[in-house]
């Protein structure tokens, strides 16, 4: 496993939407210090729960002979590097599949502790775990985005893949998804931060900027997941 350099600014970074933006909003009147505290936990547990997804397609990839080189941690998500192809598209669609059914259960769990463990939470702590689930759910919905490097990407190439009966063609297929993705991402990502002055928007612009670029920042046929230089 590697914990790519950039990643320790997601973590800042997220720490700070948190504490600054959504736990004062969804938790008023505790102390500024409660609020950084609960950020940085929420954000080192969305990245725990980044590695459990990356862990997911590694296991069902393993399921299917395919091995895992290496699982990458970075500032847009992470990669689960397989050694070699899926064998069918049928194999292809499951591994990808994997990944963002990870993070929706965790989501979900998430929601269920808040709940059953209300009462004994304090206002902040349970504005986090809330906040924690919904992060997995959003990273869910948004890795199946129909572009590659995305697993989005990924089910889509195995539906071309087994249209056609040419993987080539379905991986074309995704990357320019991916590259149609990166536009209309980085044009939202900064209509949202110049219109209505929302830090998230920068995160949707950097990753869109990635899906547009892809060869610039990641390597196309590596994992399910964006990857770093
Ligand atoms: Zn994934």
């Amino acid at each position: 496993m590697e914990v790519h350099s950039s990643a320790a600014a997601a973590v800042a970074v997220l720490t700070a939407v948190f504490a600054l933006g959504l736990l004062p909003v969804t938790a008023a009147e505790a102390s500024i210090a409660s609020y950084w505290f609960a950020g940085f936990g929420v954000a080192l547990a969305v990245f725990a729960s980044l590695l459990l997804h990356e862990l997911a397609h590694a296991a069902v990839a393993r399921r299917y002979g395919v091995g895992t080189r290496r699982v990458v941690l970075w500032l847009l998500g992470g990669a689960a590097e397989q050694d070699t192809p899926a064998p069918t598209p049928l194999a292809d669609a499951v591994i990808a599949v994997a990944g963002p059914l990870a993070s929706a259960a965790l989501g979900v769990t998430s929601w269920a502790v808040a709940l059953v463990m209300a009462p004994l939470l304090s206002p902040t702590a349970l504005a986090a775990l809330l906040w924690l689930g919904t992060a997995n759910l959003a990273w869910a919905v948004f890795v199946l985005l129909p572009g590659a490097p995305l697993d989005g990407g990924r089910i889509l190439r195995a539906l071309v893949w087994s249209r056609t009966r040419d993987r080539h063609h379905g991986d074309r297929t995704a990357r320019r998804g991916g590259r149609a993705l990166g536009v209309l991402l980085l044009s939202a990502g900064a209509a949202v931060v110049i219109l209505f002055g929302q830090f998230v928007g920068v995160w949707f612009a950097v990753a869109g900027w990635a899906l547009w670029a892809p060869r610039t920042i990641t390597s196309a046929e590596t994992g399910p997941d964006a990857v770093p230089p």
